[in-house]
């Protein structure tokens, strides 16, 4: 038997859910399907990432009613130091320095993955209008004039006026759905781990450039920081074999001692690093939201704060839509979100891309040239806070979630 929704969202990760639970929150009847059963995505083994959630993306989580379940173990960042240098070798003197006080707004909070979805989860629990479908893959799409069918892993059919695939980067329904991608691959992968220390992080995130790429250390709550170190292809497996005292030595070197004695506490993960950006991200009835529609280097740490824009714009485009009687799933409705979201993404991948390219290298010119670009930011106020908000990612043209109001 065929069942009715509004909308469909296929991939009930970060990105998916909170779509959900924004359109579940404006009145529309929502399905989510995810081939991961709940406790596998809130399994400590499945994720050790953390994310930097931009403060725009605290305030959508506020109005979302998300945040009540996730503050107590968010770490809010006060400080973000940026320097350049080597394994062993002194930092640049010409660091940068952003100071939420400067800022006037908090620069954001760190929270794990799986808090995240964990919150995510408790939100939804209770939405008589929002159905989580797990484990169930979104296996098929047919797209007619008055609306698509949605084929679930778990034998159900569901018809909705409109389809959103939030299934992440290798997007199976992007595919189903003809839509290419420009994309590469980055010859580094991302190792991430827990660190220990001995000494309080005083809420301050550190991003050190080093030959192989970005070292960032983000402050987690107590004396714990995540460490997500971008290292040569190469060299990455190696590193993920060694026991855990000569890998806390390769931390060590890297690190510094400002937070006195560190040690890695829990798994090791690794990610190779990838760029893409989907050709186009509608069809009739049909979006692509997260990283289904791009994908970035975590450089800046903006890859979920992006997605979480798009589950922001398309919420409030397609609530706009639903309260004026019309169809929420024709390509009218679907362009807006789509001119609204394709500058803003293309922008920020264009400019992590060049970020990584130019600070990802140990080429003496490019180095003197950028320690003094992040010594002249420093000193110059006005670009110091161009800088800081859009850590905050206060910039742009905001949905109304982002601003902290109802969508
Ligand atoms: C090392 C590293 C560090 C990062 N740090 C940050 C950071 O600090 N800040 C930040 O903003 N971003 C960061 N990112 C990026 C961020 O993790 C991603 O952008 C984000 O997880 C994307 O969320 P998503 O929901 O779009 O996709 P995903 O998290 O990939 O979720 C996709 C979901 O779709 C499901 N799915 C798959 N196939 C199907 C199907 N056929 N049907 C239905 N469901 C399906 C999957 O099970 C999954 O639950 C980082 C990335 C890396 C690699």
């Amino acid at each position: 038997m065929v069942k009715s929704c509004d909308v469909i969202v296929g991939g009930g990760g970060m990105v998916g859910l909170t779509l959900a639970l924004a359109l579940a929150g404006g009145g529309l009847d929502v399905v989510v399907a995810d081939p991961l059963a709940k406790d596998a995505a809130l399994d400590c083994g499945f994720d050790g990432r953390v994310s930097a959630l931009a403060y725009s993306a605290v305030r959508m989580f506020q109005a979302l009613g998300i945040w009540p379940h996730l503050e107590a173990q968010a770490q809010p960042i006060d400080d973000i130091l940026v320097t350049d240098g080597a394994p062993g070798r002194a930092p640049s003197p010409l660091s940068l320095h952003f100071d939420a006080a400067e800022a006037g707004v908090p620069l954001g909070h760190i929270a794990e993955n799986r808090h995240v979805r964990a919150a995510l989860f408790a939100a939804a629990e209770g939405m008589a209008n929002l159905r989580l479908a797990a484990p169930a893959a979104l296996c098929d799409l047919t797209v007619e004039a008055q609306g698509v069918t949605a084929l679930l892993g778990n034998g159900e059919s569901w018809r909705a006026r409109l389809a959103v695939a939030a299934d992440g980067r290798d997007s199976a329904m992007r595919a189903r759905m003809g839509i290419g991608v420009v994309g590469w691959s980055y010859p580094q992968t991302g190792i991430v781990a827990t660190v220990e220390h001995e000494r309080p992080h005083n809420a301050v995130a550190y991003e050190h450039f080093l030959p192989a790429g970005p070292f960032a250390i983000l402050p987690m709550t107590s004396n714990r920081s995540s460490l997500v170190w971008t290292e040569r292809e190469a060299l990455a497996p190696r590193l993920m074999a060694l026991p855990d005292q000569a890998f806390n030595d390769e931390i060590a070197a890297r690190f510094g001692a400002h937070l006195g004695a560190t040690r890695s506490a829990g798994p090791r993960w690794s990610y190779p690093l990838k760029f893409h950006l989907a050709r186009a991200i509608v069809r009739p009835r049909f979006a692509l939201a997260g990283d289904a529609a791009h994908g970035i280097h975590p450089i800046a740490g903006q890859g979920l704060n992006l997605g979480l824009k798009d589950a922001a714009a398309l919420a409030e485009t397609v609530l706009d839509a639903a309260r004026l009687g019309l169809d929420v799933g024709t390509l009218d409705v679907l362009k807006r979100y789509e001119r609204w979201r394709r500058f803003d993404s293309f922008t920020l991948a264009a400019a992590t891309d060049a970020l990584t390219r130019l600070f990802s290298n140990d080429i003496a010119p490019l180095r003197a040239l950028r320690d003094l670009g992040l010594g002249v930011v420093d000193r110059i106020g006005p670009a110091r806070r161009f800088f800081m908000r859009h850590a905050a990612g206060d910039i742009g043209k905001l949905p109304r979630l982002m601003r902290g109001e109802a969508a």
